[in-house]
């Protein structure tokens, strides 16, 4: 992707199922309605929960359309992720890091690894769950599923969990309004940085170094 110094800034956020990364992703747009910054909208081969949008939650596609676009290279990054095939699509991301608005992928740590290396720049961020116990009891209240199920979602957040050292900062997502308090701060520094400051405040940094006499 060609950049330049005005580009919004790429978030990756990485966490288990039941580490609450979606509300945090959620709550932080709520506080930001600027229009400064977007969630990515992913592209996936499961079927919708119920309550999911086409278009909204994700786009949902079968197969042979999936592979198609993979195919036509028109995913930024995709992973086969458990049974079912999630990517994000090229195109929107360059365009909307170009008019300069910060975007979050809510991806798994194989995208995360793409991202990364495609996009340097990008800041990954990881989300984790207190405790096992915390894990475990947010995984069953999300439906009256057996203990086979809950034992296989416990398997597959762990799965995720092992790859938490890859990515530039680590959230406990113990009290939800701290962690959204720190994840807002990661963004907020993140806009702060020299290339981007420079390239906002060129004429007002011209002026302060002017000579004065
Ligand atoms: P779910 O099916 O529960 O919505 O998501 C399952 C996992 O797939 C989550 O870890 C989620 O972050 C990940 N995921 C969602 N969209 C994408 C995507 O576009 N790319 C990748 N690599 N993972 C994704």
């Amino acid at each position: 992707m060609t950049t330049t110094s005005a580009d919004g800034n790429l978030f990756i956020v990485a966490a288990p199922s039941g580490a609450g990364k979606s509300s945090l992703i959620r709550a932080l747009l709520e506080r930001h309605t600027d229009g400064s910054m977007q969630v990515s909208v992913s592209c996936t081969t499961r079927a919708p929960r119920p309550g999911e949008e086409h278009g909204v939650h994700y786009h949902f596609l079968d197969v042979a359309t999936f592979q198609r676009k993979i195919e036509e290279n028109e995913f930024y990054e995709w992973a086969k992720v458990f049974d079912n095939y999630y990517g994000t699509s090229r195109r929107v991301i360059e365009e909307t890091l170009s008019q300069g608005i910060d975007v979050f992928l809510d991806i798994d740590w194989q995208g995360a690894r793409q991202v990364r290396e495609a996009y340097p720049q990008a800041q990954s961020i990881f989300i984790v769950p207190p405790s096992l116990e915390v894990l475990e009891h947010r995984l069953r209240h999300r439906g009256q599923d057996s203990d086979e199920v809950i034992a296989g979602r416990m398997s597959k957040a762990q799965a995720e969990m092992s790859h938490y050292h890859e990515f530039d900062y680590l959230l406990v997502n113990d009290d939800f309004d701290e962690t959204l308090a720190n994840l807002e701060h990661i963004v907020l520094a993140r806009r702060q940085r020299m290339a981007l400051q420079q390239a906002r405040h060129a004429a007002k940094l011209k002026d302060l170094l002017a000579n004065d006499g």
